[in-house]
């Protein structure tokens, strides 16, 4: 299976993730919640919703459980422990699933959905052809 590596800022972990799960736009992801946007100090997280067996993760990152969560379960983030670039979330609502955050890679694919739309600033533009979700859609 051909895949595609991203890394950390400082390289010490790796991820790589099936050319096949990222070339589906359906898994292409842009969430919008106060939640991402703190984890990454950025307007909106870009991630792919991978099955953990398309993933391999080389490098140990560290995990933050975030309880302050919408759905009121824990939500698994992890990030790297040097230079702090978030790696991942995961979800026990749905095991065997990881959404890896696609700005460790060179190449973003375009998302094919936008979740908490509800939060996105009023100057920033839907993604053209995304479909639109103001909470978390349930797959
Ligand atoms: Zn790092
Ligand atoms: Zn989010």
């Amino acid at each position: 299976m051909s895949s595609t590596t991203g890394k950390c800022l400082c390289g010490q972990i790796s991820v790589s993730v099936s050319k096949e799960v990222l070339s589906a736009t359906d898994n292409i992801t842009l969430c919008h919640c106060k939640n991402c946007r703190q984890s990454g100090g950025a307007l909106a997280s870009v991630s792919v919703i991978a099955p953990e067996s398309t993933v391999k993760i080389s490098g140990v990152p560290k995990i933050y459980q975030d309880v302050n969560t919408d759905s009121g379960k824990p939500l698994e983030r992890a990030f790297c422990g040097n230079c702090g670039s978030p790696i991942y979330t995961a979800s026990p609502n749905v095991p065997g699933i990881q959404v890896i955050k696609l700005g460790l890679f060179d190449e973003i694919p375009k998302p094919g959905m936008e979740s908490y739309c509800k939060a996105r600033p009023p100057w920033d533009k839907p993604v053209d052809n995304a479909k639109q979700f103001n909470t978390m859609p349930t797959k």
